[in-house]
């Protein structure tokens, strides 16, 4: 039996959401050549066909469309703010959501482009694109940048850019685009992190956005029995190893006010990878370069936060295992969020938490990263 009172409407902030971007954004913002060849999405009976610079890929979807639908027409079936922001601001309102990170939907493909100057030209369309369309609509909207990452200088010209536009966050892959040095390659990634810190910009990781491989069917590592688990499963891996490898490789070190989100991964893996980095680094002290100022698990406690929608462990991983950098998140409008149900989630998540924990899980964590949000409107009671 809890003492405290909880509020009827749990407000929350969401470290994850996504907009669908409209069909004819390519079309509008780039000269025919290049528009053609940006990631785009054709709906069929249980499927998906994603074309992106060449390559083509089948996705499963999570609910038959009728053959020829739109992603915005599907989508906004379902969750009617998925690409309307007057809508999403509705949404939000019922489902006591105040502010919240978005993500890219088509646009997360473009990390699978192999062309620079196509990449170049399509982040800078979905940048231009996301601040006048989200960004402008609300400050409670925390729109995140996608940067061309096949080659630095041009992420960094783009990174000034948009934190002129006022981006507060940048979207990265968790992993390289095909033919990019890993993310624990100091030389090529340095300037970049430089770049986002000195800028006030969060590193914003969204699992699942790995780059595919032509002609493979992207999301799909295990066939068999078990095969939509083990896949769902599997996705939320590549957060972490890009975490390990900002850590292990001194990146945080070196860039102390870096901050990095790592969204729709869970939360109770930051502990667990914590300690096994802090034995590696302790055991294995002999191999390891470079040396770093502080055991692993300390950078990843005080510069990495993460984003849980259902896990129920996760509240555990702030409140017994002392990570303060856990954040809830809604990932609207996705099948795997909590549209519909945000509030009975939140209550099964927060009834019998202490109060400073739901407020941090909730509210301050995310707003570490973001405060100009302001605060959600005062908790009722009855
Ligand atoms: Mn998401």
């Amino acid at each position: 039996m809890s003492a405290q009172k909880i509020p009827n409407k749990i407000w929350a902030n969401s470290g994850d959401s996504h907009f669908v971007e409209p069909d004819d954004l390519f079309d509008n913002a780039l000269p025919k050549a290049l528009a053609d060849r940006m990631p785009k999405s054709q709906k069929f009976e249980g499927y998906e066909i994603v074309t992106v610079d060449g390559l083509e890929f089948r996705r499963s979807m999570p609910k038959p469309g009728k053959d020829g639908q739109s992603m915005g027409d599907i989508v906004s079936q379902r969750a009617p703010g998925a690409n309307n922001p007057e809508l999403r601001l509705k949404d939000l309102d019922e489902e006591g959501i105040w502010a919240e990170v978005t993500f890219p939907s088509i646009g997360i493909w473009a990390s699978s482009i192999q062309s620079r100057d196509l990449m170049d030209a399509g982040v800078k369309a979905l940048n231009d694109w996301a601040h006048d369309y989200i960004m402008k609509a609300s400050p409670r909207l925390v729109p995140t940048a996608s940067l061309s990452l096949l080659d630095i200088d041009d992420a960094i010209r783009e990174v000034e850019r948009v934190a002129e536009l006022g981006f507060r966050a940048a979207f990265l892959p968790t992993a390289p685009p095909k033919g990019q040095r890993p993310y624990n390659d100091i030389d090529t990634w340095d300037p970049l992190w430089t770049a986002l810190e000195k800028n006030n910009m969060v590193l914003a990781f969204h699992i699942g956005t790995e780059p595919v491989d032509a002609s493979k069917r992207t999301g799909v590592v295990f066939g068999g029995p078990g095969g939509a688990v083990l896949n769902y499963t599997y996705t939320t891996f590549g957060g972490q190893i890009a975490t390990m490898q900002l850590i292990t490789s001194g990146a945080l070190d070196r860039h102390p006010n870096l901050r990095v989100l790592v969204s729709e991964g869970g939360a109770t893996w930051g502990p667990f990878i914590g300690d096994r980095m802090n034995e590696g680094y302790r055991q294995h002290g002999i191999y390891v370069r470079p040396e770093l100022s502080k055991p692993p698990k300390q950078f990843l406690y005080e510069q990495v936060y993460a984003s849980f929608q259902h896990d129920e462990s996760a509240v555990a991983a702030m409140q017994h295992m002392g990570w303060n950098n856990v954040m809830w998140g809604s990932d609207y409008p996705h099948l795997e969020g909590t549209y519909g149900h945000t509030q009975k989630t939140l209550h099964e998540l927060f009834d019998d938490a202490p109060e400073a924990v739901r407020k941090r899980i909730t509210v301050g964590a995310f707003n570490d990263l973001f405060p100009e949000v302001g605060p959600p409107p005062a908790d009722e009671f009855i």
